[in-house]
């Protein structure tokens, strides 16, 4: 049986992040996911928010990794192709109470090395945001967007051009150490491997459990989001944010621009029992829009197109206000067992730096040498982003280029095969809207599900009946009708 130097439990941004920094070493690594893809947790529905760092308390983990990954992922953004856009973000203060907090923030983010603060008067705000309606302003010029789920798929496909393994739909159910090695025994099959790294986000607490009494909980808390269609995208240029909520331990309700130009409105923060609970509330739609009209008088309510929620892995509990700091440890009991626990917000951002880190935690255990030969795969510029000569000439080499089957965001039919072969091997409706955006627009998959499913039929050989929303066993077909009552 293969042995595998190190077992990442997780394919959220943090596994593929630590697999992207570890595939720079010679090591035999596995990546185990439970979902058909990776991004498919806490890690596809958040904010998209690189962010600055002057929110979390100085010398705290969650300072540090936020600030060096603001950074990390900068340079990784030119070096991978992802996009990623500085757009900077305003803290706003409503009151001239509030008006008191933003300067807590400003000297916090000062403590913590943020760069670039400002305390802006309304007058100036408006100046570049005339619909947000505010007393005062903190100006974060470096905090930034990106597409988590881009940005996490383009980590996992470099870790994997650079050999590490992906193995999906593979839920790990227990895991023993015998002597030296793991035994991993997973819903189809056992792996061993000299280390193991659990990343696996609001499941962190079942690895452990796996070994050892945990001494902490998981406190999930939901937070859902309002889509808006791309036709507002001028109501902002930057991102607005509330003064934080320090009861709940979280940022507040903010409006944040998309890198495609939709405008989010969100997360709400409500804390449940269930961290698979992801439903999204006909109350919590009213109370994020009335919030986002405060800011925003002229927000139509037509305007939102789709919602969706994504759940927090907090370790503070909601009746000490909701905060804790980052656990990135070695189990005190089983030596080789890395925990990351409460990797909730920011820890999109704080990926990069948190993956380095683990590097060096592993460098404790395993002698590291650098491959000598590294691959870059860099993410491709969409279709419709090309300059009218470049799509020619596509549509010359090619008439599945030419051939539109997203109108809503201008998708080609040759994206979507490409889509559907990328390395990873994930092949849904889900791996499809994650890598070209069909079925993200205004029509939310009207028009190009039936051309999705087309395509998966033609050119890949999938049965209707075994087309996937995402996961194993989430099929979306039973049969074809017409076909049906022919039978009869
Ligand atoms: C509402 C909200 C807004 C946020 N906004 C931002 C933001 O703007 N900026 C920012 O920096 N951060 C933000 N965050 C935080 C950020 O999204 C998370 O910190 C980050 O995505 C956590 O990544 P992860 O890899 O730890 O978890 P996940 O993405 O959840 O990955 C864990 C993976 O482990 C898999 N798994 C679990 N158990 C098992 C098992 N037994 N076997 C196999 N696989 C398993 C899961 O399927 C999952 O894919 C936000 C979070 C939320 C909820």
């Amino acid at each position: 049986m293969r042995i595998f130097d190190i077992a990442i439990i997780g394919g959220g941004v943090i596994g593929s992040a630590i697999a992207y920094e570890l595939s720079k070493f010679r090591l035999d690594i596995i990546v185990i996911e439970k979902e058909g893809d990776v991004a498919s947790g806490t890690s596809k529905a958040n904010s998209g928010v690189i962010h600055s760092g002057i929110n979390s308390p100085p010398g705290s983990q969650k300072a540090k990794f936020c600030v060096e990954g603001n950074q990390l992922i900068q340079q990784l953004a030119k070096t991978l192709g992802f996009s990623y856009k500085k757009v900077g973000k305003y803290v706003i203060a409503k009151t001239q109470n509030e008006a008191k907090e933003l300067k807590n923030l400003f000297k916090n983010g000062k403590k913590n090395n943020v760069v670039g603060l400002e305390i802006h008067q309304s007058s100036i705000i408006n100046n570049k945001e005339p619909q947000v309606v505010c007393e005062e302003g903190l100006w974060v010029p470096s905090a930034g967007i990106v597409l988590p789920y881009e940005f996490t798929i383009i980590l996992a496909e470099n870790a994997l051009i650079n050999n590490v393994y992906f193995l999906f739909n593979t839920f790990v159910k227990n895991i023993k150490k015998n002597h030296d090695y793991f035994h991993i025994e997973t819903s189809s099959n056992s792996i061993q491997s000299k280390l193991v790294i659990n990343a696996a986000g609001l499941n962190c607490r079942e690895i452990v459990s796996m070994f050892e009494k945990p001494d902490f909980q998981i406190y999930p808390c939901r937070g859902e989001y309002l889509v808006l269609d791309k036709k507002y995208s001028h109501l902002i240029q930057s991102m607005i944010y509330p003064i934080p909520d320090k009861e709940k331990g979280v940022l507040g309700i903010h409006l944040t621009p998309t890198i495609e130009g939709n405008i989010l409105i969100g997360p709400s923060a409500e804390y449940i029992d269930d961290t698979t609970d992801k439903r999204t509330t006909k109350k919590m739609m009213n109370i994020l829009f009335d919030e986002a009209k405060i800011i925003l008088p002229d927000l139509p309510r037509n305007a939102v197109i789709n919602c969706f929620s994504g759940i927090r892995c907090k370790l503070g509990s909601p009746n000490e206000g909701g905060w804790a700091d980052y656990r990135i440890e070695e189990s005190r009991t089983t030596k080789g067992l890395i925990n990351i626990l409460g990797i909730e917000s920011p820890g999109l951002t704080s990926a990069p730096a948190i993956a380095l880190h683990i590097v060096k935690m592993i460098s404790n255990h395993i002698d590291l040498q650098r491959k000598q030969e590294f691959k870059i795969l860099r993410k491709e510029k969409r279709f419709s982003e090309l300059s009218l000569k470049e799509r020619n000439n596509l549509i010359v080499k090619n008439p599945q280029w030419g051939r539109i089957i997203c109108r809503c965001e201008h998708v080609s039919e040759a994206e979507v095969i490409n889509a559907l072969s990328n390395p990873l091997g994930s092949q849904s409706i889900s791996s499809i809207k994650y890598r070209c955006r069909a079925g993200m627009g205004r029509c939310q998959g009207g028009f190009c599900l039936q051309h999705m499913v087309r395509i998966l039929e033609n050119e890949f050989n999938y049965d209707i009946k075994d087309i996937k929303l995402n996961k194993e066993g989430s099929y979306l077909f039973s049969g074809r009708t017409r076909e049906h009552v022919h039978e009869k």
